[in-house]
């Protein structure tokens, strides 16, 4: 029987802000190393607060791997600077896009990366601060900034960043298309989306409306159009992306997707 993927997704949100609260009440303690470091600071302790619990995965029929990876990705954060797996591996995005392995927060200050143009597409977990701070950053958020209609001209940007927002894009290869379109020639898209393993994509098209972080409003803007399964990759090769790579720091919990504008 399956779960219902929506509802799940909006206890998650729910949840994981009051875990974002715990965990900034006590990042400056404790934590365990893991095989890789903070790719936003640096960092090389982790604190994982679960944001679920057995009646909750039991209700939601979540087999025990799929919990465990969902929890880690929302749940598991860099005890210094407070990022989760799925702002960190979206951090090791950028790091790959620009071919270094410096921490995102040294990377910033580099004159090489202010001057870059960087269009962030709604807010990019806690990469938003860090990116808000170079002076060719772009900001558009939905509803004024739609992925399928982008208010910029063809190729204005080097970097474009958006993190689990694609689900909620009513077509998410124009989405990405208007991603490539607004990129320059050899250009990086990089982004997350949540990804179920050894699943495929499906459309929502015809079903029940499902929500992610706001089912008690039913807003729009949070509905979920697409679930992405592993053939998340044919999504930008279909939108015109000549390079795609898959990031991942620990698999399935913590991916990312970099999507490269051919040369030119
Ligand atoms: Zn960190």
């Amino acid at each position: 029987m399956r779960y219902d993927f929506g509802s799940q997704m909006s206890f998650i949100r729910r949840y994981v802000r009051a875990a974002r609260r715990l965990i900034g009440s006590s990042r400056r303690s404790g934590g365990e190393p893991r095989s890789f470091s903070c790719s936003i600071c640096g960092g090389k302790s982790f604190r994982f607060t679960p944001v679920l619990w057995p009646g909750l995965v039991a209700e939601w029929e979540l087999s025990p791997a799929e919990a465990r990876y969902i929890d880690r990705q929302q749940g598991e954060a860099c005890v210094r600077c407070g990022g989760n797996l799925r702002s960190i591996v979206l951090a090791s995005a950028l790091r790959a896009a620009l071919e270094t392995e410096r921490p995102l927060l040294r990377l910033i200050r580099s004159p090489k990366m202010k001057r870059l143009a960087v269009l962030e597409l709604n807010e990019a977990g806690s990469l938003h601060a860090v990116l808000a701070k170079l002076p060719k950053h772009v900001f558009g958020a939905y509803p004024a900034v739609d992925m399928q209609a982008l208010p910029y001209k063809d190729g204005t940007f080097d970097l474009v960043i958006h993190s689990d927002t694609l689900e909620h894009i009513e077509d998410p290869v124009k989405g990405l298309t208007e991603c490539r379109r607004v990129l320059k020639p050899g250009g990086a898209l990089c982004f997350t989306v949540l990804v179920v393993a050894g699943r495929l994509s499906r459309n929502r098209r015809g079903m029940p409306a499902s929500y992610h972080g706001a089912a008690s409003t039913g807003a729009e803007d949070y509905v979920v159009h697409t679930e992405f399964g592993t053939d998340i990759w044919e999504f930008a090769a279909r939108a015109g992306f000549s390079r795609i790579a898959v990031l991942t720091l620990d698999y399935p919990a913590a991916t990312a997707i970099v999507a490269r504008n051919p040369p030119g």
